[in-house]
């Protein structure tokens, strides 16, 4: 890890203290975290699983983890139902 990485470590670890989020980086769950969509390096030549065909370009993200990835489009899909998903447990 070079030290613009672990800076920047740092950096995201104080936003997640700052909100309370202590377990940042151990443990990371769709039923309890914000989750979040994250470009993924341009070296990655990762596929995306929705039958696309194309490059998985992002990252769906759940307290610093990485829980899957795909295209934007696949991600974001991702995010919204399992957004429905928490709005459903509570109602
Ligand atoms: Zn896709």
């Amino acid at each position: 890890m070079t030290e613009a990485e672990k800076e920047r470590m740092r950096q995201i670890e104080e936003i997640y203290r700052r909100n309370g989020t202590d377990s940042f980086g151990q443990w990371g769950s769709v039923d309890h975290h914000t989750l979040y969509t994250e470009p993924v390096e341009p070296r990655s030549r990762r596929r995306c699983c929705c039958g696309c065909k194309r490059r998985a370009t992002h990252r769906g993200m759940a307290n610093g983890l990485a829980m899957m990835a795909g295209c934007e489009w696949s991600v974001a899909k991702w995010i919204r139902d399992n957004h429905h998903k928490e709005d459903s447990k509570h109602g």
